[in-house]
């Protein structure tokens, strides 16, 4: 197969990154990409979809990984994995002796190893440029799930409709889930047994990098978890917190004590994001040195210094985020060319250790393997999002009144980074607009 044919294959099928930001899978097929890496790192506390996914199905998704590597050309592939994920790796080594240009990575068990940027430090020695693309450095990264949706369009031209997704915390019966993609969050907690409190806060795509949705909203190509959480919680609590008190907090109690730029992951890998310098700037209103402003372009926003690293328990990353997109909204650029250091020697040393993470956001009662369920579940009704990654919005193909078959194309790719979006259940369409469509199953 043709990069082009794949590029095809994959647009029309709708795979686009099953997590994070959803950069659209045929715009990662690239000849300049050397090494392909499978990332397996499932780094954020209580996420076990990806090593569960890749245990069940490894033969499956080794092979199309093999096809991946060979229609781009790299020389290897990588699997970078957590040590701890033993019977994954098990599995794994079954088949890997059929793939010669296939290897194991083994990672430790620290945040942040799924960062994209951190992932290619850890598997290949190679550092991306702030603010550069893994291509750059001739690697390209797909996660378990994207190259099981990968296989399925490749081999028989299925549409993305499903979305594994793993829902815990204050439920009864903590497990992953196969939802048709514009399930609602609350059906989808259903099939998780009871709730056990009252006025659950929903936290979607788990703790560090997670955000509060309402239970009407719907999973989307990119929903990892659900985390069912009691309103008072840390994690709310920070989630819900007024930047402009934060910003006063910091003011009075920030000790400049560099914790959270001696842990910060990026910084560690040489990257000019220095948050105790953005705090200092930022809570004395200190404009005469920009540096610290403009460097926030340079945060991968993984929480780690304000959700670990910071002893007041002051909010490093929901500050820069704000000052980040306050930039961005007035059209101010990254600097062209940002000042880069040496990976730090100390950087081994200064890794997050996951159980001291999960400790550290109270999350450690909700550990559990939440098994996954293989069949697909029904639900009564989809809400699907036509803008469900980065990159353009598709464009209506429906109407009110249609019945459709399940994979039938509801969105059509639009230009710039755009892809198809499929039905995920037999129905017929109640509302349409440009930005959803509703199908009663
Ligand atoms: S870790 Fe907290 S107290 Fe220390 S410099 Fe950073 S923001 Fe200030
Ligand atoms: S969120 Fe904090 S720790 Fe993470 S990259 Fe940004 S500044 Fe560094």
């Amino acid at each position: 197969m043709t990069i082009d044919e794949l590029k095809k294959i994959l647009r029309e099928s709708g795979v686009v990154g099953a997590g994070g930001a959803g950069f659209p899978t045929y715009a990662k097929l690239d000849e300049r990409a050397n090494t392909i890496l499978l990332n397996c790192a499932e780094c954020e506390p209580l996420l076990t979809l990806h090593r569960q996914l890749l245990k069940l199905r490894a033969e499956e998704i080794l092979k199309a990984f093999e096809e991946v590597r060979k229609t781009v050309k790299a020389t290897e592939g990588i699997i970078g994995i957590k040590s701890e994920y033993t019977a994954t790796i098990n599995e794994l080594n079954k088949y890997i002796d059929d793939y010669p240009a296939i290897r194991i990575k083994e990672l430790p068990g620290a945040y942040p190893m799924g960062d994209e940027v951190v992932l290619i430090y850890e598997a290949t020695g190679k550092v991306v440029r702030p603010g550069g693309l893994p291509i750059e450095q001739g690697v390209a990264v797909f996660n378990v799930e994207t190259m099981y949706n990968v296989s399925k369009a490749m081999n028989a031209k299925l549409g993305v409709t499903e979305k594994l997704v793993t829902i815990v915390g204050e439920v009864t019966d903590p497990k992953t889930v196969r939802l048709p993609i514009g399930t609602s969050i609350d059906e989808a907690v259903s099939f998780a047994g009871d709730v056990k409190i009252e006025e659950p806060v929903y936290f979607v795509g788990v703790p560090m990098m997670g955000r509060i949705m309402k239970g009407s909203d719907p999973i989307t190509k990119t929903t990892n978890a659900i985390l069912v959480l009691p309103k008072d919680h840390t994690l709310v609590l920070k989630k819900q917190a007024d930047t402009s008190i934060q910003l006063n907090r910091a003011a009075s109690i920030c000790c400049q004590c560099q914790m959270c730029t001696d842990l910060c992951p990026r910084h560690a890998l040489g990257h000019p994001i220095e948050p105790h310098l953005f705090m200092r700037a930022a809570s004395n209103r200190d404009f005469q040195d920009m540096n610290p402003f403009l460097n926030t372009f340079y945060c991968s926003s993984c929480g780690l210094c304000e959700l670990f690293s910071c002893p007041q328990g002051l909010q490093p990353r929901t500050l820069i985020t704000e000052y980040k997109n306050g930039l961005r909204a007035k059209g101010v650029k990254p600097p062209a060319e940002p000042k880069v250091h040496d990976v730090i020697r100390q950087r081994d040393d200064r890794k997050a250790p996951e159980k001291r993470l999960a400790a550290r956001l109270g999350v450690t009662q909700y550990e559990c393997e939440a098994l996954l369920e293989e069949d697909t579940k029904s639900v009564r009704q989809v809400k699907i999002n036509l803008s469900q990654h980065i990159g353009a919005p598709s464009k209506l193909n429906v109407k009110v009144g249609d019945v459709l078959k399940k994979g039938d194309i509801v969105g059509l790719a639009a230009d710039g980074l755009g892809v198809n979006i499929h039905a995920s259940v037999d129905g017929k369409v109640v509302e349409a607009t440009d930005k959803y469509v509703k199908i009663k199953a």
